[in-house]
């Protein structure tokens, strides 16, 4: 095997993100989220959809201005307005990408845009064209790729390579896709596509069914070099694919997915919290990489394992994407291991007689709470060693 494939890391979250129920940033937050995409190391930044309004379009150019090292793109429809909008949007922008979109699927021809194939091809032609002649970055996705007819499809992209499209991005719009699927999809498209190896090909997955971060790979797997995602997965209905899963699964998988992206681990969960605060829509405790329980412990047995070496129950350290430190939880689920390791590190040395009050005390306290913080701890070791009493009732301030 020759040298790790190198992926490029489209970020789309304050685009397809923000375009989500409850996201909605104003123009200085988009600005700070994009600053701290640029810190991750993120190659594309999707800012947002120009024409749809003016703030839009001004957040657009505000982060033109302010971030200088990665790609600026912009979303556009194939009218020329949209697409004459997005470059003025883009106008300060160090390097920027215009992204013009065209569903080519049937359905959405017949039932939601009426027009023929024959226009839906033409447009999509002429909408490269015109972008190109203010940017040499010109990408082309064909919404509902994955529920197009494959030979229009191939149609389409080969016309759009020809007009000048550097990216061909086929989006599973509805989340339909298995991961067999969507593997050999993309896997036939860029062999039967006569000029594929001219633009990058990129995939831009939904989480429906839960498999976007899956069927990314799939995509990655089958050849395409660039994956479309956001921080915490947000994004219309249940999300895009996870940037953050994608990066950890190629680095922590190297082994049997070898593709490296530009991306800076560690600065992950800051990002995932910038977010957070940002939208004040907190990250599911249980997210992969970035929740809060991702490196938590609390059964008993796996405490102990954890406390005698990480690797029994940690594929990944905390570290390698910014999370503070494994926390073991006390609470009803810990062991007497867990307790005196937590007692230890808050400089409190049990005796073997003092430990089992001091678990006992732990354990009745958990009935009544998720879960037993430093202070709770200390008090129970006070109280104990003041009266010979482990305080083991509600009655434990907090
Ligand atoms: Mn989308």
């Amino acid at each position: 095997m020759g040298n790790p494939a190198r992926v490029v890391i489209f970020d789309t979250t304050l685009r397809d993100g923000e375009q989500a129920p409850g996201y909605t940033l104003d123009v200085p937050g988009k600005v700070a989220m994009a600053r701290a995409l640029d810190a991750l190391g993120v190659d594309i930044i999707e800012a947002g959809f120009p024409i749809a309004s003016p703030a839009d379009s001004e957040a657009v150019r505000q982060i033109a201005l302010a971030v200088r090292r990665p790609v600026i793109a912009a979303l556009c429809r194939t009218r020329s307005q949209d697409i004459e909008e997005a470059a003025r949007a883009l106008k300060p922008a160090e390097r920027s990408r215009i992204h013009t979109f065209l569903a080519t699927s049937d359905l959405h021809l017949r039932a939601k845009l009426r027009i023929t194939r024959e226009v839906c091809l033409e447009s999509a032609v002429a909408a490269v064209r015109l972008a190109r002649q203010f940017t040499d970055d010109v990408e082309f996705s064909a919404e509902d790729a994955t529920r197009s007819d494959p030979d229009f499809l191939c149609l389409v992209i080969e016309a759009v390579i020809d007009a000048g499209a550097t990216t061909v991005n086929l989006p599973d719009t509805v989340g339909y896709g298995t991961v067999d699927d969507t593997y050999r999809f993309f896997a036939d498209l860029i062999a039967r596509v006569p000029n594929a190896d001219r633009a990058v090909f990129s995939a831009h997955c939904h989480d429906d069914l839960g498999l976007a971060v899956a069927n990314s790979i799939a995509a990655v797997q089958a050849g395409v070099r660039q994956v479309e995602c956001t921080i915490n997965g947000i994004g219309e209905r249940a999300g895009n694919a996870s940037l953050e899963e994608l990066v950890m699964a190629f680095r922590v998988r190297h082994d049997s997915l070898p593709f490296d992206t530009g991306v800076h681990s560690p600065a992950l969960y800051e990002t995932s919290q910038l977010l957070a605060q940002l939208t004040s829509e907190p990250v599911q405790a249980n997210k992969a990489i970035v929740g809060r329980n991702a490196f938590a412990h609390e059964a008993g047995i796996h405490q102990d394992g954890v406390i005698k070496d990480p690797r029994t129950y940690e594929i990944m350290r905390p570290e390698d994407v910014g999370q503070p430190v494994a926390r073991l939880v006390l609470g009803r689920h810990s062991g007497r291991h867990a307790v005196q390791n937590r007692c230890e590190a808050l400089g409190l040395q049990l005796s073997a007689d003092e430990l089992a009050h001091v678990y006992n005390a732990v354990i009745a306290l958990a009935e009544h709470r998720k879960a037993i913080g430093d202070g709770d701890l200390r008090r129970i070791v006070e109280r104990l060693r003041a009266t010979g009493v482990a305080t083991h009732t509600t009655s434990v301030a907090s």
